[in-house]
Protein backbone atom coordinates (compact mmCIF):
# COMPACT_ATOMS: atom_id res chain seq x y z
CA UNK A 1 0.00 0.00 0.00
CA UNK A 2 2.62 2.92 0.90
CA UNK A 3 4.60 2.33 -1.80
CA UNK A 4 1.47 2.89 -4.35
CA UNK A 5 0.08 5.69 -2.17
CA UNK A 6 3.71 7.16 -2.40
CA UNK A 7 3.72 7.83 -6.50
CA UNK A 8 0.75 9.96 -6.02
CA UNK A 9 2.86 11.76 -3.54
CA UNK A 10 5.96 12.37 -4.37
CA UNK A 11 5.55 14.50 -7.59
CA UNK A 12 3.87 17.03 -6.08
CA UNK A 13 5.69 17.38 -2.28
CA UNK A 14 7.75 20.46 -1.82
CA UNK A 15 10.37 20.40 1.11
CA UNK A 16 12.68 22.36 0.05
CA UNK A 17 10.76 25.66 -1.88
CA UNK A 18 14.41 27.63 -2.71
CA UNK A 19 14.00 26.41 -6.31
CA UNK A 20 9.84 26.23 -6.68
CA UNK A 21 8.39 27.38 -9.51
CA UNK A 22 4.65 27.20 -9.78
CA UNK A 23 4.93 26.59 -13.34
CA UNK A 24 6.32 23.70 -13.52
CA UNK A 25 3.35 22.11 -11.55
CA UNK A 26 0.62 21.13 -14.26
CA UNK A 27 -3.19 21.80 -12.74
CA UNK A 28 -4.16 19.58 -15.66
CA UNK A 29 -1.79 16.21 -14.64
CA UNK A 30 -3.39 12.85 -13.78
CA UNK A 31 -0.70 10.85 -12.98
CA UNK A 32 -0.34 8.01 -14.99
CA UNK A 33 -4.47 7.30 -14.49
CA UNK A 34 -5.04 8.50 -17.91
CA UNK A 35 -8.21 9.51 -17.37
CA UNK A 36 -9.41 6.79 -15.10
CA UNK A 37 -11.69 8.09 -13.06
CA UNK A 38 -12.88 4.79 -11.73
CA UNK A 39 -9.24 3.48 -10.96
CA UNK A 40 -9.05 6.61 -8.99
CA UNK A 41 -12.56 5.91 -6.80
CA UNK A 42 -11.23 2.77 -5.74
CA UNK A 43 -7.39 3.90 -4.53
CA UNK A 44 -9.20 6.71 -3.33
CA UNK A 45 -11.82 4.67 -1.11
CA UNK A 46 -8.23 2.42 -0.26
CA UNK A 47 -7.16 5.20 0.74
CA UNK A 48 -9.66 7.01 3.15
CA UNK A 49 -9.71 3.31 4.65
CA UNK A 50 -6.41 3.66 5.48
CA UNK A 51 -6.47 7.20 6.63
CA UNK A 52 -9.39 5.90 9.21
CA UNK A 53 -7.45 2.91 10.62
CA UNK A 54 -4.28 5.16 11.07
CA UNK A 55 -6.54 7.77 13.03
CA UNK A 56 -7.49 5.22 15.28
CA UNK A 57 -3.96 4.70 16.53
CA UNK A 58 -3.23 8.67 16.37
CA UNK A 59 -6.54 9.22 18.82
CA UNK A 60 -5.18 6.17 21.51
CA UNK A 61 -1.69 6.73 21.31
CA UNK A 62 -2.57 10.57 21.79
CA UNK A 63 0.92 11.90 21.63
CA UNK A 64 1.64 13.23 17.74
CA UNK A 65 -0.74 15.66 16.80
CA UNK A 66 -1.60 16.52 12.47
CA UNK A 67 -2.24 19.54 11.13
CA UNK A 68 -3.59 19.86 7.56
CA UNK A 69 -3.67 23.41 5.65
CA UNK A 70 -5.99 24.22 2.96
CA UNK A 71 -5.20 26.63 0.48
CA UNK A 72 -6.04 27.67 -2.63
CA UNK A 73 -8.15 30.14 -5.21
CA UNK A 74 -11.94 29.80 -5.26
CA UNK A 75 -13.46 27.00 -7.04
CA UNK A 76 -10.61 25.24 -6.22
CA UNK A 77 -11.81 22.58 -4.48
CA UNK A 78 -11.20 22.83 -0.86
CA UNK A 79 -14.12 21.93 0.40
CA UNK A 80 -14.66 19.29 -1.66
CA UNK A 81 -11.77 17.83 -0.86
CA UNK A 82 -11.66 17.91 2.88
CA UNK A 83 -15.29 16.36 2.71
CA UNK A 84 -14.08 13.30 0.27
CA UNK A 85 -10.85 12.75 2.46
CA UNK A 86 -12.30 12.99 5.32
CA UNK A 87 -15.62 11.00 5.03
CA UNK A 88 -15.22 8.26 7.40
CA UNK A 89 -12.49 9.25 9.53
CA UNK A 90 -13.93 9.55 13.59
CA UNK A 91 -15.35 13.04 13.59
CA UNK A 92 -14.39 13.40 17.04
CA UNK A 93 -10.70 12.64 16.34
CA UNK A 94 -10.95 16.18 13.91
CA UNK A 95 -10.99 19.77 14.56
CA UNK A 96 -12.03 21.47 11.48
CA UNK A 97 -11.55 25.43 10.80
CA UNK A 98 -12.61 27.59 8.15
CA UNK A 99 -11.08 31.26 8.24
CA UNK A 100 -12.40 33.88 6.28
CA UNK A 101 -12.10 37.69 6.72
CA UNK A 102 -10.76 38.43 10.38
CA UNK A 103 -13.36 40.12 12.49
CA UNK A 104 -12.32 42.79 14.50
CA UNK A 105 -11.13 40.93 17.65
CA UNK A 106 -9.03 39.01 15.10
CA UNK A 107 -7.33 42.46 13.70
CA UNK A 108 -6.83 43.61 17.32
CA UNK A 109 -4.38 40.96 17.79
CA UNK A 110 -1.11 39.22 15.57
CA UNK A 111 -2.17 38.03 12.18
CA UNK A 112 -1.47 34.39 13.70
CA UNK A 113 -3.93 34.57 16.72
CA UNK A 114 -6.52 33.37 15.38
CA UNK A 115 -5.00 30.37 13.96
CA UNK A 116 -3.22 29.40 16.77
CA UNK A 117 -6.39 29.53 19.17
CA UNK A 118 -7.58 26.49 16.84
CA UNK A 119 -4.63 24.41 16.90
CA UNK A 120 -5.47 20.44 17.06
CA UNK A 121 -5.23 18.67 19.97
CA UNK A 122 -2.49 15.82 20.51
CA UNK A 123 -4.20 12.98 18.74
CA UNK A 124 -6.30 14.50 16.55
CA UNK A 125 -6.49 15.90 13.10
CA UNK A 126 -6.47 19.67 12.88
CA UNK A 127 -7.83 20.67 9.49
CA UNK A 128 -7.21 24.55 8.39
CA UNK A 129 -9.47 25.59 5.67
CA UNK A 130 -7.86 29.09 4.88
CA UNK A 131 -5.05 29.72 7.29
CA UNK A 132 -2.11 32.29 8.60
CA UNK A 133 -0.78 31.75 4.78
CA UNK A 134 -4.06 34.70 3.98
CA UNK A 135 -1.66 37.03 5.45
CA UNK A 136 0.66 36.48 3.11
CA UNK A 137 -1.61 36.16 0.16
CA UNK A 138 -4.80 37.92 0.04
CA UNK A 139 -3.47 40.62 2.11
CA UNK A 140 -0.29 40.93 -0.29
CA UNK A 141 -2.86 41.17 -3.27
CA UNK A 142 -4.50 43.96 -1.16
CA UNK A 143 -2.04 46.19 -0.07
CA UNK A 144 -4.84 48.52 1.44
CA UNK A 145 -6.03 45.14 3.81
CA UNK A 146 -2.81 46.14 5.22
CA UNK A 147 -2.94 49.78 5.21
CA UNK A 148 -6.19 49.20 7.24
CA UNK A 149 -5.01 47.01 10.17
CA UNK A 150 -3.83 47.77 13.26
CA UNK A 151 -0.08 46.95 12.81
CA UNK A 152 2.21 50.39 13.91
CA UNK A 153 3.40 51.88 10.62
CA UNK A 154 6.79 51.86 11.48
CA UNK A 155 6.77 47.95 11.00
CA UNK A 156 4.83 48.49 7.48
CA UNK A 157 7.80 48.07 5.51
CA UNK A 158 8.81 46.27 2.18
CA UNK A 159 10.59 43.48 4.30
CA UNK A 160 6.91 42.67 5.87
CA UNK A 161 6.29 39.23 3.69
CA UNK A 162 9.75 37.96 4.37
CA UNK A 163 9.59 38.48 8.22
CA UNK A 164 5.87 36.82 7.53
CA UNK A 165 7.85 33.62 5.96
CA UNK A 166 10.11 33.61 8.53
CA UNK A 167 7.78 33.57 11.33
CA UNK A 168 5.31 31.56 9.88
CA UNK A 169 8.22 28.86 8.82
CA UNK A 170 10.13 29.17 12.72
CA UNK A 171 6.09 28.55 13.96
CA UNK A 172 6.01 25.41 12.07
CA UNK A 173 9.25 24.10 13.19
CA UNK A 174 8.25 24.95 16.65
CA UNK A 175 4.76 22.70 16.17
CA UNK A 176 6.88 20.10 14.63
CA UNK A 177 9.75 19.97 17.25
CA UNK A 178 6.25 19.78 19.67
CA UNK A 179 5.20 16.41 17.84
CA UNK A 180 2.76 17.70 15.29
CA UNK A 181 2.99 16.45 11.96
CA UNK A 182 2.16 19.39 9.29
CA UNK A 183 1.24 19.25 5.34
CA UNK A 184 0.26 22.38 3.47
CA UNK A 185 -2.35 21.94 0.28
CA UNK A 186 -1.93 24.39 -2.57
CA UNK A 187 -4.84 23.10 -4.52
CA UNK A 188 -3.16 24.26 -8.06
CA UNK A 189 -6.41 24.88 -10.65
CA UNK A 190 -5.61 26.89 -13.61
CA UNK A 191 -7.20 30.12 -14.42
CA UNK A 192 -9.33 28.47 -17.37
CA UNK A 193 -10.72 26.21 -15.51
CA UNK A 194 -12.16 28.26 -12.56
CA UNK A 195 -13.88 30.22 -15.29
CA UNK A 196 -15.85 26.68 -16.12
CA UNK A 197 -16.34 26.11 -12.54
CA UNK A 198 -17.93 29.99 -11.98
CA UNK A 199 -19.65 29.47 -15.30
CA UNK A 200 -21.46 26.02 -13.96
CA UNK A 201 -22.37 28.00 -10.63
CA UNK A 202 -24.65 29.86 -12.87
CA UNK A 203 -26.12 27.23 -14.47
CA UNK A 204 -26.51 24.15 -11.77
CA UNK A 205 -29.22 25.18 -9.40
CA UNK A 206 -27.34 22.98 -6.72
CA UNK A 207 -24.23 25.31 -7.50
CA UNK A 208 -26.24 28.85 -7.44
CA UNK A 209 -25.58 29.51 -3.87
CA UNK A 210 -21.93 29.04 -4.31
CA UNK A 211 -22.03 32.34 -7.20
CA UNK A 212 -20.27 35.47 -5.85
CA UNK A 213 -19.28 38.52 -7.89
CA UNK A 214 -16.59 38.98 -5.39
CA UNK A 215 -15.01 35.59 -6.21
CA UNK A 216 -15.23 36.88 -10.14
CA UNK A 217 -13.27 40.26 -9.16
CA UNK A 218 -10.59 38.52 -7.23
CA UNK A 219 -10.16 36.32 -10.16
CA UNK A 220 -8.78 39.70 -12.02
CA UNK A 221 -5.85 39.76 -9.44
CA UNK A 222 -5.05 36.12 -11.02
CA UNK A 223 -1.34 36.49 -11.59
CA UNK A 224 -0.83 38.94 -8.22
CA UNK A 225 -1.95 35.47 -6.43
CA UNK A 226 0.04 33.44 -8.67
CA UNK A 227 2.70 35.29 -7.71
CA UNK A 228 2.20 35.28 -4.10
CA UNK A 229 1.43 31.69 -3.87
CA UNK A 230 4.73 31.15 -5.64
CA UNK A 231 6.68 33.45 -3.24
CA UNK A 232 4.96 31.69 0.27
CA UNK A 233 5.99 28.28 -1.29
CA UNK A 234 8.96 28.61 -1.70
CA UNK A 235 9.97 30.75 1.37
CA UNK A 236 7.63 28.18 3.33
CA UNK A 237 8.07 24.99 2.08
CA UNK A 238 10.24 22.71 4.56
CA UNK A 239 11.02 19.26 5.49
CA UNK A 240 9.02 19.67 8.59
CA UNK A 241 6.12 21.67 6.83
CA UNK A 242 5.95 20.86 3.38
CA UNK A 243 3.77 22.14 0.54
CA UNK A 244 1.42 19.38 -1.41
CA UNK A 245 0.85 21.22 -5.00
CA UNK A 246 -1.98 19.27 -5.81
CA UNK A 247 -2.93 19.57 -9.49
CA UNK A 248 -7.03 19.99 -9.22
CA UNK A 249 -8.08 20.55 -12.41
CA UNK A 250 -9.47 16.97 -12.08
CA UNK A 251 -11.68 16.95 -8.74
CA UNK A 252 -10.74 12.77 -8.22
CA UNK A 253 -7.20 13.17 -9.34
CA UNK A 254 -6.88 16.12 -6.89
CA UNK A 255 -8.42 14.26 -3.82
CA UNK A 256 -6.68 11.33 -4.55
CA UNK A 257 -3.17 13.19 -4.14
CA UNK A 258 -4.78 14.87 -0.98
CA UNK A 259 -5.80 11.14 0.60
CA UNK A 260 -2.31 9.97 -0.65
CA UNK A 261 -0.46 12.69 1.66
CA UNK A 262 -2.16 12.33 5.14
CA UNK A 263 -2.22 8.29 4.75
CA UNK A 264 1.85 8.58 3.87
CA UNK A 265 2.64 11.27 6.66
CA UNK A 266 0.96 9.55 8.86
CA UNK A 267 2.58 6.18 7.90
CA UNK A 268 5.77 7.63 8.56
CA UNK A 269 5.36 8.05 12.33
CA UNK A 270 4.17 4.11 12.88
CA UNK A 271 1.40 4.57 15.08
CA UNK A 272 0.86 1.93 17.45
CA UNK A 273 -2.21 1.20 19.93
CA UNK A 274 -0.89 1.72 23.45
CA UNK A 275 0.61 -1.19 24.55
CA UNK A 276 -1.22 -3.46 27.38
CA UNK A 277 0.93 -3.01 30.41
CA UNK A 278 0.91 -4.75 33.79
CA UNK A 279 -1.23 -2.42 35.29
CA UNK A 280 -4.28 -2.78 32.34
CA UNK A 281 -3.75 -5.94 32.13
CA UNK A 282 -4.68 -6.57 36.11
CA UNK A 283 -7.65 -3.45 34.94
CA UNK A 284 -8.91 -6.23 32.09
CA UNK A 285 -8.56 -9.10 33.96
CA UNK A 286 -10.85 -7.08 36.91
CA UNK A 287 -13.25 -6.05 34.91
CA UNK A 288 -13.73 -9.71 33.46
CA UNK A 289 -14.32 -10.85 36.81
CA UNK A 290 -16.66 -8.26 38.05
CA UNK A 291 -18.97 -8.76 34.58
CA UNK A 292 -18.95 -12.74 35.14
CA UNK A 293 -20.20 -12.32 38.50
CA UNK A 294 -22.46 -9.68 37.35
CA UNK A 295 -23.94 -12.39 34.82
CA UNK A 296 -24.20 -15.38 37.44
CA UNK A 297 -26.21 -12.75 39.53
CA UNK A 298 -28.27 -11.66 37.17
CA UNK A 299 -28.67 -15.68 35.89
CA UNK A 300 -29.72 -16.57 39.82
CA UNK A 301 -32.59 -13.93 39.63
P1 LIG B 1 -14.48 31.45 1.43
O1 LIG B 1 -13.39 30.55 1.91
O2 LIG B 1 -14.80 31.28 0.00
O3 LIG B 1 -15.68 31.43 2.31
O4 LIG B 1 -13.94 32.95 1.51
C1 LIG B 1 -13.31 33.46 2.62
C2 LIG B 1 -12.71 34.79 2.23
O5 LIG B 1 -12.01 35.30 3.34
C3 LIG B 1 -11.73 34.69 1.08
O6 LIG B 1 -12.04 35.62 0.10
C4 LIG B 1 -10.39 35.03 1.75
O7 LIG B 1 -9.52 35.67 0.89
C5 LIG B 1 -10.84 35.90 2.89
N1 LIG B 1 -9.83 35.94 3.94
C6 LIG B 1 -9.35 34.89 4.64
N2 LIG B 1 -8.36 35.30 5.48
C7 LIG B 1 -8.22 36.62 5.29
C8 LIG B 1 -7.38 37.61 5.86
N3 LIG B 1 -6.47 37.32 6.79
N4 LIG B 1 -7.51 38.88 5.43
C9 LIG B 1 -8.44 39.19 4.51
N5 LIG B 1 -9.26 38.31 3.92
C10 LIG B 1 -9.16 37.03 4.32
MG1 LIG C 1 -15.40 31.58 -1.72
Amino acid sequence: MSKRIRKFVEPYLVTNGSKFRLKAFDPDDHGSLKASKDAAASLLEEGVSRLCALQEKLYAQDQWGVLLIFQAMDAAGKDGAIKHVLSGVNPQGCQITSFKQPSSEDLDHDFMWRCLRKLPERGRIGIFNRSYYEDTLVVRVHPELLERSQIPRPLLTRRIWKERFEDISAFERYLSRSGYVIRKFFLNISAEEQLRRFRSRLDEPDKKWKFSLGDLREREHWNDYMAAYQDAIRHTATPEAPWVVVPSNRKWFARLVVAAAIVDALEELDLQFPPVNAAKRSELEKGRLMMEREGKRTKGK
